[in-house]
């Protein structure tokens, strides 16, 4: 097999081992002659992956006490309405910061139970950057940001202020960098970015808000039904959740979130150097405000488009074409892509 540099949004590149290990136990888990798609999530096979997914989580990003971790289906969207579900209080009012098509569809949901209130947005200019200098106005019930816009490519790069029980949508950063989780209210994050195959979504639940808020939840997308039962009230995502334990293992043995930091860090630091010094690219966002996970950039004369492609055909890059909506190109370098991927993609912008 040739060697791919895959620079998917999502699902995407996983480690190799992590694959590897993953196969085997599709074939026979743990030595018991089951494959592990074929055994019960109550068995004690499962049940031990379940506790070590959700102590791994704990543990790699230094969750606090007073907190849940639930591996639960249905996404990061499905996310949005748990969320204003959960966090309604008595003024049945969101605040949220419409950083892009991400956070949109969480407000859209927030109206479903009650109102999803915009705070800032950066919609004005093709959501190209990070809103700031805003005020939060104290009617309020949360407030609800997305840490890392993975279609426009802006990530913020510090936590909001705010007074109000935080929320935040971390499916594409989340275990990219070192974060206070002491900060939040509920994090959720779709598993498919940065922490395992599609079908799962991670829940960080602060136990302090369950059984608050002020709407009557249906019960599979009450916090509480999944945390009173430990994350198995019905069939988890097995599959899914095995290997998210898998990616964490492999978080851990390597050095944890210090070691995927600094490595994320350089692999942004190699591409946007490219991209400034290289008279043939732009990038898209604000430089402030630019994502270390999505890399957005255009070519500044068109007419090179197909050439471009061509060598990024040409050196196995798969995976770069721009969202429909902001076009150009998108390089997503989630913590399994190696610094060399991104070397690759260099040399390629190099040669332009
Ligand atoms: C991918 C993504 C989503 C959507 O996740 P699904 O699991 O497909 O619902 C939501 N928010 C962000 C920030 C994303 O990157």
């Amino acid at each position: 097999m040739t060697k791919v540099h895959n620079y998917s949004a999502g699902p995407c590149i996983l480690p190799q081992e992590v694959f590897e290990e993953a196969s085997k136990a599709v074939l026979n888990f743990n030595n018991s002659g089951l494959s592990l798609l074929e055994m019960s999530h109550r068995s004690k096979d499962f049940v031990d992956v379940m506790e070590e997914a959700r102590s791994l989580v704990k543990e790699v990003l230094n969750v606090p006490e007073g907190y849940t971790v639930l591996f639960l289906q249905g996404g990061a969207s499905l996310g949005f309405l748990m969320a204003a579900y959960n966090m309604m209080g008595k003024n049945k009012k969101g605040g949220y910061l419409n950083t892009g098509t991400w956070a949109k569809n969480a407000i859209k949901e927030a109206n479903f139970m009650g109102e999803g209130v915009v705070v800032a947005s950066s919609e004005d200019k093709n959501f190209n950057y990070i809103p700031k200098g805003y005020a939060i106005p104290s009617d309020l019930d949360y407030f609800h940001y997305t840490s890392n816009n993975t279609i426009f490519g802006t990530q913020f790069k510090a936590i909001p202020e705010t007074d109000l029980p935080l929320v935040c949508d971390m499916s594409s950063d989340i275990f990219s960098k070192k974060v206070d989780i002491s900060k939040f209210d509920l994090i959720y994050a779709g598993a498919q970015k940065n922490l395992g195959p599609a079908g799962a979504t991670l829940y960080i639940v602060k136990d302090e808000i369950l059984g608050k808020s002020s709407v009557k939840i249906p019960t599979m997308l009450n916090l509480k039904t999944h945390v009173d039962k430990d994350s198995m009230f019905n069939t988890p995502p097995v599959f899914s959740t095995y290997v998210s334990m898998l990616t964490l293992r492999w978080l851990k043995k390597n050095g944890g979130i210090e070691w995927i930091e600094k490595r994320n860090e350089a692999k942004a630091h190699l591409l946007y150097s490219e991209i400034d010094a290289n008279p043939n690219f732009e990038g898209t966002t604000a430089v402030e405000d630019r994502s270390n996970m999505n890399v957005t950039f255009v070519l500044k004369d068109e007419a090179n488009t197909e050439k471009f492609n061509n060598l990024l055909k040409e050196a196995n890059i798969s995976g770069l074409k721009g969202h429909r909506s902001v076009g150009g190109y998108r390089a997503s370098m989630y913590n399994a892509l190696p610094l060399e991927s991104v070397q690759a993609l260099v040399d390629v912008m190099k040669k332009l």
